[in-house]
């Protein structure tokens, strides 16, 4: 899960001109579907076209138009607090694109910190509430974080299988209602590494023994696989890049060989060479 940035003084047309269908929503408490699937588009574009919780690629997958906070309620929800803000079901800074499953396991978790802070509609304009969620987070403090607000990068680790490490509380919580370790997940996060180490590893066999290489010329036949990851791991559009960064971040960690301290001293060279520090 990374940080995305969403340009909250451009409400889409699209929904200020569903003005009616909010008024109905408050009135009846229930909203249309086809009402917010209208800035689909315009949060594909935003997002990617990835999921704002697992960062799957969703070009050949089922793409919902997913509320942060929950547009309906669910008395059997698996969650210890479930709670429907109807009113917010047409909010631009509620509406972010997810997976079909991230959607569907969130389900209308929605836990909180504050619990005697809870909100309710208090009249708000349909206009006030395309803004309101970062005031609404400063008085409830949800544990759910949001991709346009809060920085998830800053609290999220992985262990060496790729999976997120369950080290704080707002961590713990999005990886149990997302199920952001589930199986499928880890299949397409724990190549990308094994990948990258794999290549490395064959680069550092084909060069060791060569006496016709200088070691300058060693160190730069890892050149193009470190860069290319890093172009990958700083592109916008590729998956999984809060992984693929944290990989950079600490490729000591995850690139070393236990035993083959030749093989790590090059390694750190050519980090150190064609990844400096800024
Ligand atoms: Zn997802």
């Amino acid at each position: 899960m990374i940080h995305v940035k969403k340009d909250l003084s451009k409400v889409p047309d699209k929904l200020t001109k569903k003005k009616a269908d909010f008024e109905n929503t408050i009135i009846n408490k229930k909203y249309s579907k086809e009402s917010y699937k209208v800035v689909q588009k315009d949060l594909i574009d935003l997002y990617h076209d990835k999921c704002a919780y697992c960062e799957t690629s969703l070009k050949n997958n089922f793409r919902a138009v997913e509320h942060y906070r929950p547009k309906g309620s669910d008395v059997d929800s698996k969650c210890d607090a479930s709670y429907g803000y109807y009113w917010l079901a047409l909010s631009w800074s509620n509406l972010v694109l997810s997976c079909s499953y991230c959607n569907s396991n969130k389900g209308c978790c929605f836990d909180i910190k504050n619990q005697s802070k809870r909100i309710a509609y208090k009249n708000e304009c349909f206009k006030d509430l395309h803004t309101i969620t970062k005031q609404y987070n400063e008085q409830e403090k949800p544990l759910l974080f949001h991709p346009e607000i809060d920085n998830p990068e800053e609290f999220i680790s992985f262990d060496t299988n790729s999976k997120i490490k369950l080290t704080d509380e707002r961590v713990k919580y999005i990886v149990k209602i997302c199920k952001l370790n589930r199986d499928d997940l880890i299949e397409l996060r724990y190549p990308i590494l094994k990948t990258f180490k794999d290549n490395l590893i064959e680069i550092f066999n084909d060069i060791r023994y060569d006496k016709e290489l200088s070691s300058q010329q060693k160190l730069n036949s890892f050149k193009r696989e470190i860069i290319n990851f890093s172009k990958k791991a700083n592109d916008n559009k590729s998956d999984f890049l809060a992984w693929r960064k944290f990989i950079l971040k600490n490729y000591q960690t995850f690139l070393f060989h236990p035993t083959e301290s030749n093989y790590n001293t090059i390694i750190k060279l050519a980090f150190l060479k064609f990844l400096p520090k800024k």
